[in-house]
């Protein structure tokens, strides 16, 4: 018998028992809370922004159920490295729009961890933060959940769906049943195609209803208004525009739980202009091959149901932007708080970790989402050894792949290239990569040489291209990164004064290390002093260096 301490602490503990709820699920104030700490911790790569105010706090005194509060403020986490200068292309994804999929603002929450604890160790991160506008927002109905954690006192959360404005509501169920509650659907209240088709209720205890008017509540314009200023309108005004091949941004708009990648239209039958490089991305997202969650995939009306105001919708039809609404597993709006991180619920890997490959290829893609659904992956980038002296060569070697499930664009891999520390879009310097390409997955090699690097980590990005271009353009996937650590010092100029097949096992000369160090400029006899044992080529060395 053991005790368990987290638990014993609930049970005796107000301030922990007044956080989370239903076995760890973060309220709205621990939320808050964890946003607060991701600034305080990583200041130069996060900050927090407000957008808005929820219906409660913009209607102070208004809202009384489960009993009085006056609502909060809506939060995004915006994660870029801000050494970095932009403009830097956009990933937006929320949660819990819907207030009773409590499992999105965890996963949200758990995409912002992986970004920030990864991005000293994993190179992919490293690039996506210092290159990528990433806008996180874990929740974006707090009112909604405020009353869904007050169900049984945070043991039987209220199926509570929609937001916190009440207006016209009093003849509603309370408390709410799954069917029957006040508020607004923040997933039919956006200013696109809104109350259109038939995609939401004019009745204001349902669950998809619409409100008075497009946009007429706060969690919706304060999304729209943000999304507004960062990406640009690409689309025309028509229902069959298209946005161009080069149009830039993602928006992920996250729900639980039927499992399903999402895509716009949701207000029509009629497939979107930009459907085909779109529901390549949603095949990407589901491929198990290629890291995705392995759920189906499709357009809202041809998955689900008809839904206008929806959001996805108008940030592609206003803006072009490629969108998606990926509904988690779970098998419940109220899964068990251990199937966030752990199998169960019906996820063999649980939700986090079945859904982490979908948000970075989101993420990757984000600087021109259509044009890159063209290109191949780039996987398992290695340089070997991790870790050189400046002037040992480092192999790099990927695997450039088009072969994942369902790949609609799949082609022969026509090229791949490397960039050390500045990418394509920076003006980086394209090296081209060694491979036999003549078929969808090529393995591609090269040697790296550090002579001219600088002492320090640096990041070498890898892509690949197909043979063929698309509308004139050449038809790169998304980039994978390694790390390369280059060393200075002893190490590094003994082992370039070895020459392994006449000096193997044998002791280097004194006078030669000597030489080479005169010659590079460290003419101070001092620094010879040092017997070294030094492991190169599997074989043990040992001489004199200099020494830094
Ligand atoms: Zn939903």
């Amino acid at each position: 018998m053991e005790i368990d301490e987290n638990s014993s602490r609930n049970l005796s503990d107000p301030q922990i028992l007044r956080d989370t709820f239903y076995g760890g699920y973060k309220s709205v104030e621990e939320i808050y809370a964890f946003l607060d700490q991701k600034v305080a911790q990583f200041p130069n790569l996060v900050e927090k922004i407000d957008i808005g105010d929820s219906w409660c706090k913009a209607n102070p005194g208004s809202c009384v159920l489960p009993s009085p509060w006056n609502g909060y403020d809506l939060f995004v986490l915006h994660i870029t490295n801000r050494n970095i200068p932009g403009p830097k292309p956009v990933f937006w994804a929320d949660g819990d729009i819907h207030a009773r999929e409590i499992a999105t603002p965890e996963v949200v929450m758990r995409m912002i961890d992986y970004l920030l604890n990864n991005y000293d160790t994993n190179a992919d991160v490293r690039w996506l933060v210092d290159y990528h506008d990433i806008w996180l927002m874990p929740e974006v109905n707090p009112d909604g959940h405020h009353i869904v954690e007050a169900g049984g006192g945070g043991n039987s959360p209220y199926y509570y769906r929609k937001n916190g404005d009440n207006v016209g509501g009093g003849g509603c169920s309370w408390p709410p049943t799954a069917f029957d509650h006040f508020g607004v659907d923040n997933n039919r209240n956006f200013p696109f195609k809104w109350g259109c088709c038939g995609g939401s209720s004019g009745f204001v205890c349902d669950q998809t209803y619409r409100g008075t008017s497009a946009g007429s509540d706060p969690e919706d314009m304060a999304i729209v208004n943000k999304i507004r200023a960062l990406v640009p309108d690409q689309r025309g005004p028509g229902d069959t525009d298209p946005a161009p091949i080069t149009a830039t941004g993602v928006y992920q708009n996250i729900h639980t739980n039927a499992a399903v990648n999402l895509f716009t239209w949701g207000w029509t039958s009629t497939q979107m202009p930009n459907y085909a490089e779109t529901r390549n991305i949603a095949a990407h997202m589901a491929a198990p091959n290629a890291g995705g969650n392995g759920y189906p995939y499709g357009s809202i009306i041809e998955e689900l149901y008809p839904v206008d105001g929806g959001s996805i919708d108008w940030a592609y039809g206003e803006l072009g932007m490629a969108a998606f609404s990926t509904e988690l597993g779970g098998q419940d709006f109220l899964p068990s708080y251990s199937c966030i991180d752990n199998p169960g619920c019906g996820s063999s890997q649980g939700l986090w970790p079945e859904n982490r490959g979908m948000l970075l290829y989101l993420a990757k893609i984000a600087r021109t989402p259509y044009l890159t659904s063209h290109g191949p992956d780039a996987n398992t980038v290695v340089t070997n050894p991790p870790s050189v002296p400046q002037g040992v060569p480092s192999q790099l070697t990927a695997s450039i792949n088009f072969a994942w499930s369902n790949n609609a664009f799949s082609q022969n891999v026509g090229a791949a290239e490397y960039y050390i520390d500045t990418p394509p879009w920076a003006g980086g310097t394209a090296i081209p990569m060694n491979g036999t390409f003549n078929s969808p997955t090529v393995a591609v090699n090269a040697t790296i040489n550090t002579a001219s690097l600088s002492v320090g980590r640096h990041v070498i990005f890898v892509r690949g291209r197909g043979v063929s271009d698309f509308q004139g353009f050449q038809t790169w996937g998304p980039i994978s990164a390694a790390f390369l650590d280059v060393t200075g010092g002893t190490e590094n100029l003994l082992k370039r004064s070895l020459t392994p097949d006449s000096w193997r096992g044998r002791d280097i000369r004194h006078r030669d290390a000597a030489d080479r160090c005169l010659r590079r400029g460290r003419p101070q006899l001092r620094h010879l002093q040092r017997c070294l044992h030094v492991r190169w080529g599997g074989h043990l060395w040992r001489g004199y260096g200099c020494q830094r």
